[in-house]
């Protein structure tokens, strides 16, 4: 493995332990929050925390509907590639080179 690659695996898992903790900050903040007083004073005249909880739970709706999407397309393409290779072989077995059949008698 070059350096470079090391350097983008670090960066990924850094990114991903990013999003796993603000996550985990934002289910603390629902549940430390999902009894309290509501107060007016946030933008239009609504309460901050039912703001910032409607936001996360809308966050939380879109990346797993896009997670979703994400991982029906790996699967859809991973099956595809998976038939087109089992049919590619089943052609490769039965061809006429492969039986050593003489095409000149
Ligand atoms: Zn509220």
């Amino acid at each position: 493995m070059t350096d470079k690659q090391t350097k983008k695996r670090l960066i990924a898992l850094a990114v991903l332990l990013c999003v796993v903790v603000i996550s985990l900050f934002s289910e603390m903040f629902i549940f430390t929050h999902a009894n309290h007083e509501h107060d007016h004073d946030g933008v239009h005249g609504g309460c901050t925390a039912c703001e910032q909880i409607y936001n996360f739970e809308n966050l939380k709706k879109q990346i797993s509907a896009a997670v979703c999407g994400a991982s029906f397309a790996f699967l859809s393409l991973f099956a595809v590639v998976s038939i087109i290779k089992c049919i590619y072989f089943q052609i490769e077995l039965s061809s006429l080179v492969s039986l050593k059949i003489r095409m000149n008698n």
